[in-house]
C-alpha cells in the first residue's frame, strides 16, 4: 500500500530528531563531509560527540579555547530539543523559542568560533590508549581529549503492535508528527512532563487527546499538570495500561487494561504518542565507561570519567535535572575541564580566563 503518512518519523530515537531535518538549522554548504577526509585518520585535540545543548555548548567553549574541536553531531543532529515545540524555560527568550530554533543558534555560535560539525554517527571508539580512536562514517578520527554528550533516547512501551505500526499512527514526536492528526484523535501514553507537554501540543491539531496513564497522579511538574487537566480537548484515563495497538496498516484504536480491576476496554485513536521516558545513549561508550544501574554514564568530579581526557556532559549523565540550560552549563564545564587537562599534560597552550 502507498505511504499512509508520507514524511512521518515514527521517530525512535529522541536524539535522532526525526522529521526535523527540514527544520531550521544550518548546515554546511557542502555535505557534511568529515574534515581531512580521506587522507588518513582526521586529528584533533578536542572531539565532542552529540550535538544537543550540551555538546554544542562544549563545541563553543572549545572553539573559544582554540582547540579546533571536531563535532559528530549525529546523523540527524541537534538533540532533543529538535523535537521539542515551544521552550519557555531557556533563560534569555522571554517569549518563548522553538526547540529547533533554538539549536539552530547554538550550531551557528559554535561554528563562527571554528568548530567543525560533522553530520554522522559515531559507529566505535576505542579508549584503550591516547589520542582516543572514534570512527565515524568510515573515517578515523584521533582525539587528545574527548567529550562525550551523546544524550538520551525515547522510551518504547515494548508491544510488537507498537513496533509494526510506528510510522504509521505511532510516535514519539508529537512536535514532529502531530501535524498529521488534524482533526483527529490521539493518545498520549505517560504521565511525566513530556507526556504532559506532547498532550497539550497535540491539542493544536486533534479533536481529542486521550491521556493514559499507568496511576492514579501525574508525576510531571504542578504547572503543566494544571494546564493539562485544565484543558478542554485534553481527557485523563488514569490506572490504565497499553496492551495492544489496533490496526492493520494504520493505527485505528487501542486495547486497554484497568492496572487496578483488570477490566478490559478499547479507545479509537487515530494515533499513538509514547511519552514514557528515555533511555541514555551510551552504545559507543560502555565497554569503556562506567554505568550507573539505570545505564547512565558514571562522572568523577565535575565532568570526568574514569578514563583520563574523557569528559561527559549533559543527559547521557544527567537523570535527575535533563534540562536545556543544564546540559548547556555541563557542556561549558566540560570544555573548561578539557581544556585545563589538555594544558596539564602539554597539549594546549595556557588560556586567559577572560578568553572564554
Ligand atoms: P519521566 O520519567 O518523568 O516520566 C515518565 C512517565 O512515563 C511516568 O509517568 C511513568 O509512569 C510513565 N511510564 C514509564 N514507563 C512506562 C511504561 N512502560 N508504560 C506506561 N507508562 C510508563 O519522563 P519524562 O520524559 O516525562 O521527563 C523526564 C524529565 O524531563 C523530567 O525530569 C521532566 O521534568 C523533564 N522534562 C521537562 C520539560 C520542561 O521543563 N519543559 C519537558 C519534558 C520533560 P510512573 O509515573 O508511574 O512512573
Amino acid at each position: 500500500m502507498s505511504d499512509p503518512f508520507p514524511g512521518f518519523s515514527g521517530i525512535s530515537m529522541i536524539d535522532e530528531g526525526g522529521g526535523a531535518e527540514s527544520a531550521a538549522v544550518p548546515r554546511p554548504a557542502e555535505p557534511s563531509g568529515p574534515p581531512g577526509a580521506g587522507s588518513g585518520p582526521v586529528e584533533a585535540k578536542v572531539v565532542i560527540v552529540g550535538s544537543g545543548p550540551a555538546g554544542l555548548t562544549a563545541a563553543v567553549y572549545a572553539a573559544r579555547a582554540n582547540l579546533a574541536p571536531i563535532v559528530l553531531a549525529g546523523y540527524v543532529p541537534g538533540g532533543q530539543l529538535m523535537i521539542t515545540s515551544d521552550v519557555e524555560n531557556y533563560p534569555g527568550f522571554p517569549e518563548g523559542i522553538q526547540g529547533p530554533e533554538l539549536m539552530a543558534r547554538f550550531r551557528e555560535q559554535a561554528e563562527r568560533f571554528g568548530a567543525r560539525i560533522v553530520d554522522l554517527d559515531t559507529d566505535r571508539v576505542d579508549l584503550s590508549a591516547r589520542p582516543f580512536g572514534l570512527w565515524a562514517g568510515g573515517v578515523e578520527y584521533r582525539a587528545q581529549a574527548l567529550i562525550v554528550a551523546t544524550g538520551a533516547s525515547a522510551l518504547w512501551l515494548g508491544l510488537e503492535s507498537e513496533t509494526r505500526l510506528r510510522g504509521r499512527g505511532v510516535s514519539a514526536c508529537a512536535t514532529c508528527d502531530g501535524f498529521f492528526f488534524r482533526g483527529k484523535r490521539v493518545a498520549v501514553v505517560g504521565g511525566g512532563d513530556t507526556a504532559l507537554e506532547e498532550a497539550l501540543f497535540l491539542t493544536r491539531f486533534a479533536t481529542e487527546v486521550v491521556l493514559i496513564h499507568r496511576r492514579d497522579q501525574f508525576r510531571g511538574s504542578k504547572i503543566m499538570q494544571e494546564r493539562a487537566l485544565a484543558h478542554p480537548s485534553i481527557r485523563v484515563r488514569w490506572n490504565q495500561e497499553v496492551t495492544a495497538v489496533r490496526g492493520d496498516e494504520v493505527v485505528s484504536g487501542l486495547e486497554l487494561r484497568d492496572v487496578g480491576t483488570g477490566e478490559r476496554s478499547e479507545e479509537p485513536v487515530d494515533g499513538l504518542f509514547v511519552a514514557i521516558g528515555y533511555k541514555p545513549n551510551t552504545d559507543a561508550f560502555r565497554d569503556w565507561l562506567e554505568l550507573d544501574e539505570k545505564g547512565y554514564l558514571v562522572v568523577q568530579g565535575e565532568t570526568g570519567s574514569r578514563v583520563e581526557g574523557v569528559f561527559i556532559a549533559g543527559d547521557v549523565h544527567d537523570h535527575r535535572y535533563r534540562q536545556a540550560v543544564t546540559a548547556a552549563g555541563d557542556g561549558c564545564k566540560a570544555a573548561i575541564d578539557a581544556e585545563r587537562w589538555l594544558e596539564s599534560v602539554g597539549l594546549a597552550e595556557s588560556v586567559t580566563a577572560t578568553a572564554w
